[in-house]
């Protein structure tokens, strides 16, 4: 495979693209493992650090790291944009032969990565997962809505979608140069990637609890990427509503025979409890189907403003030029 000729230290082997939002705490241990992880690979390597606008002593601590670790990139985002944007960030300006992502938290063991490029290079593959092999170390909250997310994710968008692969993964050149050439905004790249076809591999490694500080990941994120998931690779919500509102007008029809009959007969009665129920239900049936076309419709007005998910106002790499 040709590797990207960087003028500073010839073609770059391998890069480690690295999300990071406010991790001081997790910083120092990634670097030390991470490092010598990555000398031992005896290649060319570059670790593109992205600051996601951190907000605590993140950008003094890489800023700082990067003076005693020339391999260590630091690409500095404007203002935080989120977790897939930071990785599209990093994977945009990776120049590596194979590009591994890999969280800030070491909850993936930096250890797997040699053998996740060994596996590419001896098989011939250009993706390899990372696969939990259990989630004992996450919480109980996390682990069930992560069950849901997944089922559901095979069950739209296809079963090409590795089960508990998460954002730990190597990819080679073309897989970064396809991606950088789709035109989609809110990528999702535990979808994209596997959509994408490329022959692929998966190496299965056990989570281990996150070294310092608390999740990123809020609940209101973990709603983002579940929704962004769905809209980005199914329309099936949308045959839902459609198959709800034909559904309604089933039931419409029996209350309507219904209530011709009880006219027909006399015996109309004040009627109020079903007339409640009746505007209630389906008040929420027409709610619940505005809902999700908008979701929809958020999508097409987010893709046709085209607005780039990131803004990078720094690379150190592009000073040293
Ligand atoms: N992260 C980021 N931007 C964000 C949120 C998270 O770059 O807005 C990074 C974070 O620093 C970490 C990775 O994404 O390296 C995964 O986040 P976290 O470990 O908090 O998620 P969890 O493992 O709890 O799902
Ligand atoms: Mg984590």
């Amino acid at each position: 495979m040709t590797a990207v000729y960087d003028t500073h230290r010839g073609p770059i082997a391998l890069s480690v693209v690295v999300p990071i939002f406010n991790e001081e705490e997790a910083l120092p241990a990634l670097a030390a493992r991470l490092r010598p992880i990555l000398e031992g690979c005896r290649e060319p390597y570059e670790v593109v650090a992205v600051d996601d606008g951190s907000t605590d002593g993140t950008p003094g601590l890489l800023e700082d790291l990067h003076t005693v670790w020339p391999q260590l990139r630091v690409v500095t985002l404007r203002r935080n944009s989120g977790h897939q944007a930071a990785l599209t960030a990093g994977l945009h300006r990776a120049r590596g032969a194979y590009v591994i992502s890999i969280d800030a938290d070491l909850q993936d063991p930096p250890e797997v990565i040699p053998h996740m490029v060994a596996l590419a290079r001896g098989d011939g593959l250009d993706i390899v997962y990372g696969v939990r092999d259990d989630r004992s170390t996450d919480t109980g909250f996390k682990r069930r809505t992560a069950a849901v997310y997944y089922w559901l994710m095979r069950r739209l968008a296809g079963s090409f979608v590795p089960a508990h692969a998460g954002d730990f993964r190597l990819l080679s050149r073309p897989v970064v140069d396809t991606l950088k050439a789709l035109p989609d905004q809110q990528q999702v790249y535990r979808l994209l990637i596997p959509w994408l076809g490329f022959p692929s591999g998966q190496i299965t490694y056990h989570r281990a609890e996150r070294v310092a500080g608390t999740t990123k990941y809020p609940l209101h994120k973990m709603i983002l990427l579940a929704s962004d998931s769905v809209t980005s690779f199914s329309a099936l919500p949308l045959r839902l509503a459609t198959a709800i509102g034909g559904a309604s007008l089933v039931v419409c029809l029996a209350f309507l025979v219904w209530v011709l009959a009880a006219h027909a007969t006399g015996s109309t009665l004040p009627g109020w409890t079903s007339l409640i129920i009746t505007v209630l239900f389906f008040g929420a049936v027409q709610l619940f189907c505005l809902g999700m076309l908008g979701e929809y419709v958020a999508r097409i007005y987010t893709a046709l403003q085209a607005r780039p998910t990131y803004y990078v106002a720094r690379d150190t790499d592009e000073e040293k030029c």
